[in-house]
């Protein structure tokens, strides 16, 4: 990299998606950039390392996917997933702008995959990439590299000078030691606060201990509550995460999308006292999976045990981790630290209330339980056939909701009313916005994409 200007006409702080697509749109409308990542070369990209898949508009199959995904049935689904709660506004530009997606992926070297019929659920409404998200940030850094954006790798900003509606100046730690670097805009894209435990606290208490980071160990939140401290505002729920099911011998950060656990749906699930406390088949698992980390982060020690039997391995992902194997019940019960007459008790209870007429793991189908508490609605099957397995559960949080207010322009909300001049925020940071609760699958970049190049237009026009 060319040596460090004192002064940029926009720094844009984090680069994962949100952020690689604001510099890359700032850079090609001729704006000189700095893009300041936290992580190093080889760990750089926050969350969007983990990601595979992209939602966006369209009007006929176009080769990534199998077939169309109009504007209205996108919005539908938006409304359904977060209850109505959304900006309609920006929930409409971001899915208008989102047809655009595939055409500046593949002009900044991201490789879609053809889209496979019948293979994966989201294959009519989502594109793959090849290499996933690290593919993406390779293509996305080489192309902005070549843009000329300059690009301050294992540094973080770690304050802002604001002079009412404007920003002024960054305070950067950079391996040489603090900078101050002036910009004429300032786009923050450094993701959501889910790494700060302590941050997770404030709402959970000492529960957040138990919790498991999928993503960057980098997301600590603290751009996020500069923004906040100086009068940036909030939008959200504080307590609201995307949280799943994850493997409790998982790493604490950064285990990525391996540590998932989808077995749940193909068993029952019972807490440290071997009793269960949701229906475990209540909807298509696709649908239901983001609930989990929530049910289990409300668990005595936060958490839970997936037990199901020989007949059903097979029908779901494994995990990076094998199940905990058994030849009775009894004995998975001592192996993972329940009471085996509780669970045993537990078992008998469910395997007698089970009435099955016709399985089906693809759909919704015609084996539950009758009589008992709380029902296992779909592919209740008897737990009878050994070996048995389990596996441990912690809540694992994907990102956390809560953000700064933003515009149709990308220009972040004063608390006090009006908007920063020149103050943009994409991605994670903002998504809050759109997304107050609930989630589609691919949306979290579809998000970061629009607002990252409006961000980016928005500090051409400063
Ligand atoms: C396991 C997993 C799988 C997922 N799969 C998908 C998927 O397939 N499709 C999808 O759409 N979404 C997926 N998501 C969600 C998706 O990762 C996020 O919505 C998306 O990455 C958000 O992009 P972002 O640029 O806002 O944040 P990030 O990609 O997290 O980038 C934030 C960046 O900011 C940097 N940073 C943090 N603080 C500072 C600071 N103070 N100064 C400088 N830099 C800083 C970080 O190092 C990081 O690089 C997944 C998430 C996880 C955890």
């Amino acid at each position: 990299m060319a040596p460090l200007r004192r002064e940029y006409d926009v720094i844009v702080a984090g680069g994962g998606n949100a952020g690689l697509c604001a510099a890359i749109k700032s850079a090609e409308e001729g704006l000189r950039v700095l893009l300041v990542e936290r992580g190093g070369p080889v760990d750089r990209g926050g969350n969007t390392k983990y990601t595979r898949d992209i939602r966006y508009a369209h009007d006929r199959a176009d080769g990534y996917t199998t077939g169309p995904y109009t504007e209205e049935e996108f919005l539908r689904d938006l409304l359904s997933v977060t209850g109505g709660e959304t900006d309609l506004d920006l929930a409409r530009l971001v899915i208008e702008r989102s047809h655009d997606i595939p055409g500046f992926m593949v002009k900044h070297g991201v490789r879609l995959q053809r889209a496979y019929r019948g293979a994966l659920h989201l294959s009519r409404t989502n594109a793959f990439f090849l290499g996933g998200g690290r593919g993406l940030l390779n293509a996305y850094y080489r192309s902005a590299e070549e843009l000329g954006v300059d690009i301050l790798y294992n540094s973080s900003v770690e304050d802002l000078r604001i002079s009412g509606d404007t920003f002024e100046e960054a305070l950067i730690s950079t391996p040489g030691g603090v900078v101050s670097i002036r910009g004429r805009a300032f786009i923050a894209a450094s993701g959501g606060f889910e790494a700060n435990i302590e941050w997770l606290k404030r709402y959970w208490g000492d529960a957040a201990e138990n919790f498991i980071i999928r993503g960057s160990r980098y997301n600590d939140g603290k751009l996020l509550r500069i923004l906040i401290e100086r009068g940036a505002q909030e939008t959200g729920d504080p307590r609201g995460m995307h949280a799943v099911a994850v493997d409790a011998r998982s790493p604490r950060y950064d285990g990525g999308i391996v540590t998932r656990v989808d077995s749940i749906p193909f068993g029952i699930v019972v807490n440290i006292y071997g009793k269960r406390f949701y229906d475990e088949g209540e909807d298509l698992w696709p649908k239901r999976y983001a609930i989990w980390g929530r049910l289990i982060a409300e668990q005595p020690g936060q958490i839970a045990y997936s037990i199901f039997d020989s007949k059903v391995l097979g029908l779901f992902i494994p995990p990076a981790y094998p199940p905990i194997e058994a030849g009775s019940i009894g004995e998975l019960g001592r192996k993972i630290g329940v009471d085996p007459l509780a669970l045993e008790r537990t078992i008998s209870e469910y395997n007698s209330s089970v009435v099955c007429k016709r399985f089906d793991p693809g759909e919704l189908d015609e084996c539950s339980t009758r009589g008992l508490i709380p029902p296992k609605s779909h592919w209740a099957l008897k737990i009878d056939s050994p070996p048995f397995y389990a596996y441990p559960l912690r809540p694992g949080i994907t990102f956390t909701y809560l953000g700064v207010r933003v515009d149709r322009r990308g220009r972040v909300a004063m608390r006090g009313g009006g908007f920063y001049r020149n103050v943009f925020a994409a991605g994670e940071i903002m998504m809050g916005n759109i997304l107050s609760r609930g989630y589609l699958g691919g949306l979290g970049l579809t998000i970061g994409s629009v607002f990252g190049w409006i961000s980016g237009e928005g500090a051409a026009e400063v």
